[in-house]
């Protein structure tokens, strides 16, 4: 029996919510906030049509601290489970050492200015969370997430070794529209226009934003043009995982996305300082979020599916030389939009975060300090997995990637 609050009531959240409901054996008690707590109610309202289950709501600007601080001190939840933006990490998990409480999130943190992720600010929490004895989870989405729980679980069933990492993002969705993404637009604009950046000997080897390219045919969607680029995931699998000689993340684009997004970048407005605009300062980039679609209206239009995995290639367990494993889900736009109201991108991250909770509230996982998910036994993550709406397979591949 315990008790959870999410904060962030956007696709993410939504998905979150709805499969928490569906399991109040394990979430016996849901409380959800937002900034704008409308959002809140319409998901609460969709809950309950569904499945019964009433979820309280709360208005909260998770940027102040004390307000958050406050807020938890009311609900007095077992865990917080942060699906707002990545800006705000820092403030959540401040407010979780200031109330008593253990702290999960899907994406690391960013600050606002500069578009770059690390792992190194929410690392430096550890100690004061070790010293509070409360657990911080970080990065229990799909990538990163369960792309790090497929590795480890290749490392713990199939692989003494890894010695190079492929990670393969596919979404083969059509939402209709000639410019939209499928999260957060500025989260996304600004992780597709970063430098790429992968894993080589020990280092981070950096190239220009979607400089590489590389057609792969997915299962389920076809052959698709992927681009190299950063993901925050390298980071601490690089970590994690110290023997991979490479670890790459790959995603792909149609050509439609990138001819929008070059143009976009070369007039300016995916920069993210401020300029002046008749006398008021504005971000570019938070301006376009402004007039692109909401990721969550593409839910009732998207059609086909996602397909997402790893490729790892490395010493056998058995001893029986070097093997490459292919291990992925693929899930289904229309499937994921009947189940919960929402499209694939944000089902394929928010179910992955009801089952990183589940780990914490369960204590299937258990430590003091903050985590990385590839710090834990993958097996019960994997199973849920199955059980939860997002299965996997995994395969023997012929032969490494040839690229
Ligand atoms: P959305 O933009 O749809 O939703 C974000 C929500 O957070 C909105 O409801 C927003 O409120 C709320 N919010 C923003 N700022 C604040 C604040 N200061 N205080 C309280 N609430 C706030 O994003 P998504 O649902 O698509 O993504 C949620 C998270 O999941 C992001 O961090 C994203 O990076 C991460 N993600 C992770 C993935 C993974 O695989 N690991 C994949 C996809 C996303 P409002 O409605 O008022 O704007």
């Amino acid at each position: 029996m315990s008790k959870v609050l999410v904060i962030g009531a956007g696709g993410v959240g939504s998905v979150a919510v709805h499969k928490m409901a569906m399991n109040t054996q394990i979430f016996s008690s849901i409380a959800l906030a937002s900034r704008t707590v409308s959002k809140c109610e319409a998901i609460a309202a969709s809950v309950l049509e569904r499945t019964g289950v009433t979820v309280d709501t709360y208005q909260i600007d998770a940027d102040d601290v004390a307000a958050t601080t406050d807020l938890l001190e009311k609900v007095r939840p077992d865990l917080v489970v942060n699906l707002a933006l990545p800006y705000q990490d820092l403030n959540i998990m401040d407010a979780c050492l200031n109330a008593g409480v253990d702290y999960m999130d899907t994406a690391n943190y960013e600050p606002i200015d500069e578009a770059r992720f690390e792992y190194k600010w929410q690392w430096e929490y550890h100690d004061r969370f070790k010293e509070a004895g409360l657990m911080a989870l970080l990065g229990s989405g799909f990538d990163p997430g369960v792309t790090s729980v497929f590795a480890m679980w290749l490392k713990k069933h199939k692989l003494a070794t890894i010695r190079t990492l492929d990670i393969l993002d596919c979404n083969g969705g059509d939402h209709g529209q000639a410019f939209a993404t499928n999260f957060n637009p500025e989260i996304n604009i600004r992780e597709v226009t970063a430098p790429a950046r992968h894993w080589e000997n020990g280092t981070f080897v950096e190239t220009p934003a979607m400089g590489v390219k590389k057609e792969f045919d997915f299962e389920a969607v076809g052959a698709k043009n992927m681009y190299m680029m950063y993901h925050e995931e390298l980071e601490s699998l690089a970590k994690f995982v110290p023997e991979m000689e490479r670890a790459r993340f790959w995603m792909t684009f149609g050509d439609e996305y990138i001819k929008h997004l070059t143009v976009l970048q070369n007039v300016g407005m995916t920069r993210i300082d401020p300029v002046m605009y008749n006398g008021v300062e504005i971000v570019p980039l938070q301006f376009l979020k402004a007039v692109l679609p909401e990721p969550a209206s593409l839910g009732p239009t998207t059609k086909g599916k996602t397909n997402i995995g790893d490729i790892a290639t490395g010493e056998a367990l058995d001893g029986s030389g070097e093997k490459t494993f292919y291990i992925k889900n693929i899930c289904d736009h229309e499937d994921a939009y009947a189940e919960t109201g929402n499209q694939a991108v944000s089902y394929t991250t928010g179910v992955p975060a009801m089952i990183g909770a589940a780990m914490v509230l369960t204590g299937k996982w258990k430590g003091e300090g903050v985590f990385n998910i590839e710090q834990f036994d993958p097996d019960p993550f994997m199973d849920m997995l199955n059980e939860h709406g997002l299965p996997w397979t995994v395969e023997e591949l012929p032969a490494p990637l040839p690229f």
